[in-house]
């Protein structure tokens, strides 16, 4: 059934294209030349099959939805990988995380995380991948970047103190058997007011952030440089000042544009003061989108942050052409974009949906010592396991201690 879908994405992906008149794109066609010969390139990206170029960018929504769950769009998540081979994460939304991981990326590479701000639908998978990844293979302690808040309770490094003090079972239960160190999280709370401010600059690549206009104070923007390349990724926000002013000239800028009033009424049963509200003043409405891409100019621009069916695609693309006519993707999950100086060619990954964790280069952290760690069931406990299980499951845990020396 997922392959269905992903089919339909590709061809709702390619109707977009014929709207959107983004050339480039038709680059990626090509023709089969014989019956025994392999397909050309066909819009579709196949995770870990393609090498980075050097000076390149590969940016992959692994979330564009909503809230609300949806199984075929997954909450905010863009992932940034750069030709030096350093990769991160732009928000982790809720659900997002099963696209990340079909992309079959080793979790030491999946370490940095920038968020743009603390709603659930962009770090709500935090959850998944601090302890998907601890489980699966991530040799060293999450990085987390974000921004800070109007007072120190809503501000990043007090979100995640206190995320991981909510999954304190979790942590303390792990830490029995896992090394402690891939459980570990470390924050680099930066002030959110700060205009075009550096947060990130290493091995080629920077990272800005200025301030957004969503909901409270905190929220931000982020700017990512690499080898002349500039991506915009816009987080939730109303059109604003600074990003006209540093979205400017984006290779590729992200923006996100609402679903509109009407729609907001009718698909997500809000009232139509709510709507109003929703859609024009804490979110950015489709007309306001197209204008801030006029104005800005990228050599591509990108909507997300609705629900994107037929209905609404139509609704959105309508409003959004009232404004801006320059090429455009309306994102939905795993849209992947290749942005190089040359070409910035738009396809849909395909990835498998039984996907396994991938193991990286690095040597997995050795458990605790016995006695190290406090055993966190208690002999109570332990006296309930049910003898017959133990006798029945002992042959095969004889051949396998011996299988691999074990005590
Ligand atoms: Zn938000
Ligand atoms: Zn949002």
């Amino acid at each position: 059934m997922t392959s269905t879908i992903k089919i339909a994405s590709i061809l709702s992906c390619l109707f977009l294209l014929t709207v959107t008149s983004a050339i480039s794109v038709f680059a990626a066609g090509g023709i089969v030349k014989s019956p025994t010969g392999t397909a050309p390139d066909r819009y579709v990206y196949y995770p870990g099959t393609e090498e980075l170029k050097k000076d390149e960018i590969r940016l992959i929504a692994c979330g564009t939805g909503l809230p609300a769950a949806r199984r075929d769009q997954a909450a905010t998540c863009f992932l940034a990988e750069v030709g030096n081979g350093d990769k991160f994460l732009f928000d982790i939304g809720t659900g997002s995380m099963p696209n990340v991981a079909a992309l079959m990326i080793p979790y030491d590479f999946l370490d940095k995380v920038f968020l743009t701000h603390l709603h659930t639908d962009h770090w709500g998978d935090l959850s998944t991948l601090w302890a998907g990844g601890w489980t699966a293979g991530r040799t060293g302690p999450l990085k987390i970047w974000g921004p800070s808040g109007a007072t120190k309770e809503m501000g990043t490094a007090y979100a995640v103190d206190h995320f991981l003090k909510a999954y304190n079972w979790d942590a303390a239960t792990r830490n029995f058997v896992l090394s402690p160190k891939p459980g570990e999280i470390t924050v680099k709370e930066f002030d959110y007011k700060a205009v075009n401010a550096v947060v990130y600059q290493e091995n080629g690549v920077t990272i800005r952030s200025f301030p957004a206009i969503h909901a409270g104070d905190g929220p931000v923007s982020f700017v990512l440089e690499y080898a002349g390349l500039k991506v915009v990724i816009g987080g939730d926000t109303f059109p604003n000042k600074w990003f006209i002013k540093y979205a400017a000239n984006a290779d590729l800028a992200i923006h996100e544009t609402f679903l509109t009033p009407p729609d907001l009424v009718k698909f997500y049963g809000q009232s139509p003061g709510q709507a109003l509200l929703v859609g024009t003043g804490i979110h950015t409405s489709p007309q306001a989108f197209g204008k801030v891409m006029s104005t800005i100019k990228p050599r591509h621009a990108v909507g997300y942050h609705f629900f994107n069916e037929q209905s609404t695609h139509d609704d959105i693309l309508v409003g959004v052409k009232e404004t801006y006519s320059g090429p455009l993707s309306l994102a939905v999950d795993n849209m992947v974009w290749n942005i190089s100086k040359e070409a910035i060619v738009e396809r849909m990954v395909v990835s498998p949906d039984q996907a396994w964790a991938v193991a990286g280069p690095n040597k997995p952290p050795k458990p605790p010592a016995k006695g190290t760690v406090p055993d966190p069931i208690t002999d109570f406990i332990k006296a309930g396991r049910w003898e017959p299980a133990e006798a029945a499951q002992a042959e095969m845990v004889k051949e396998f201690k011996k299988k691999y020396k074990l005590k």
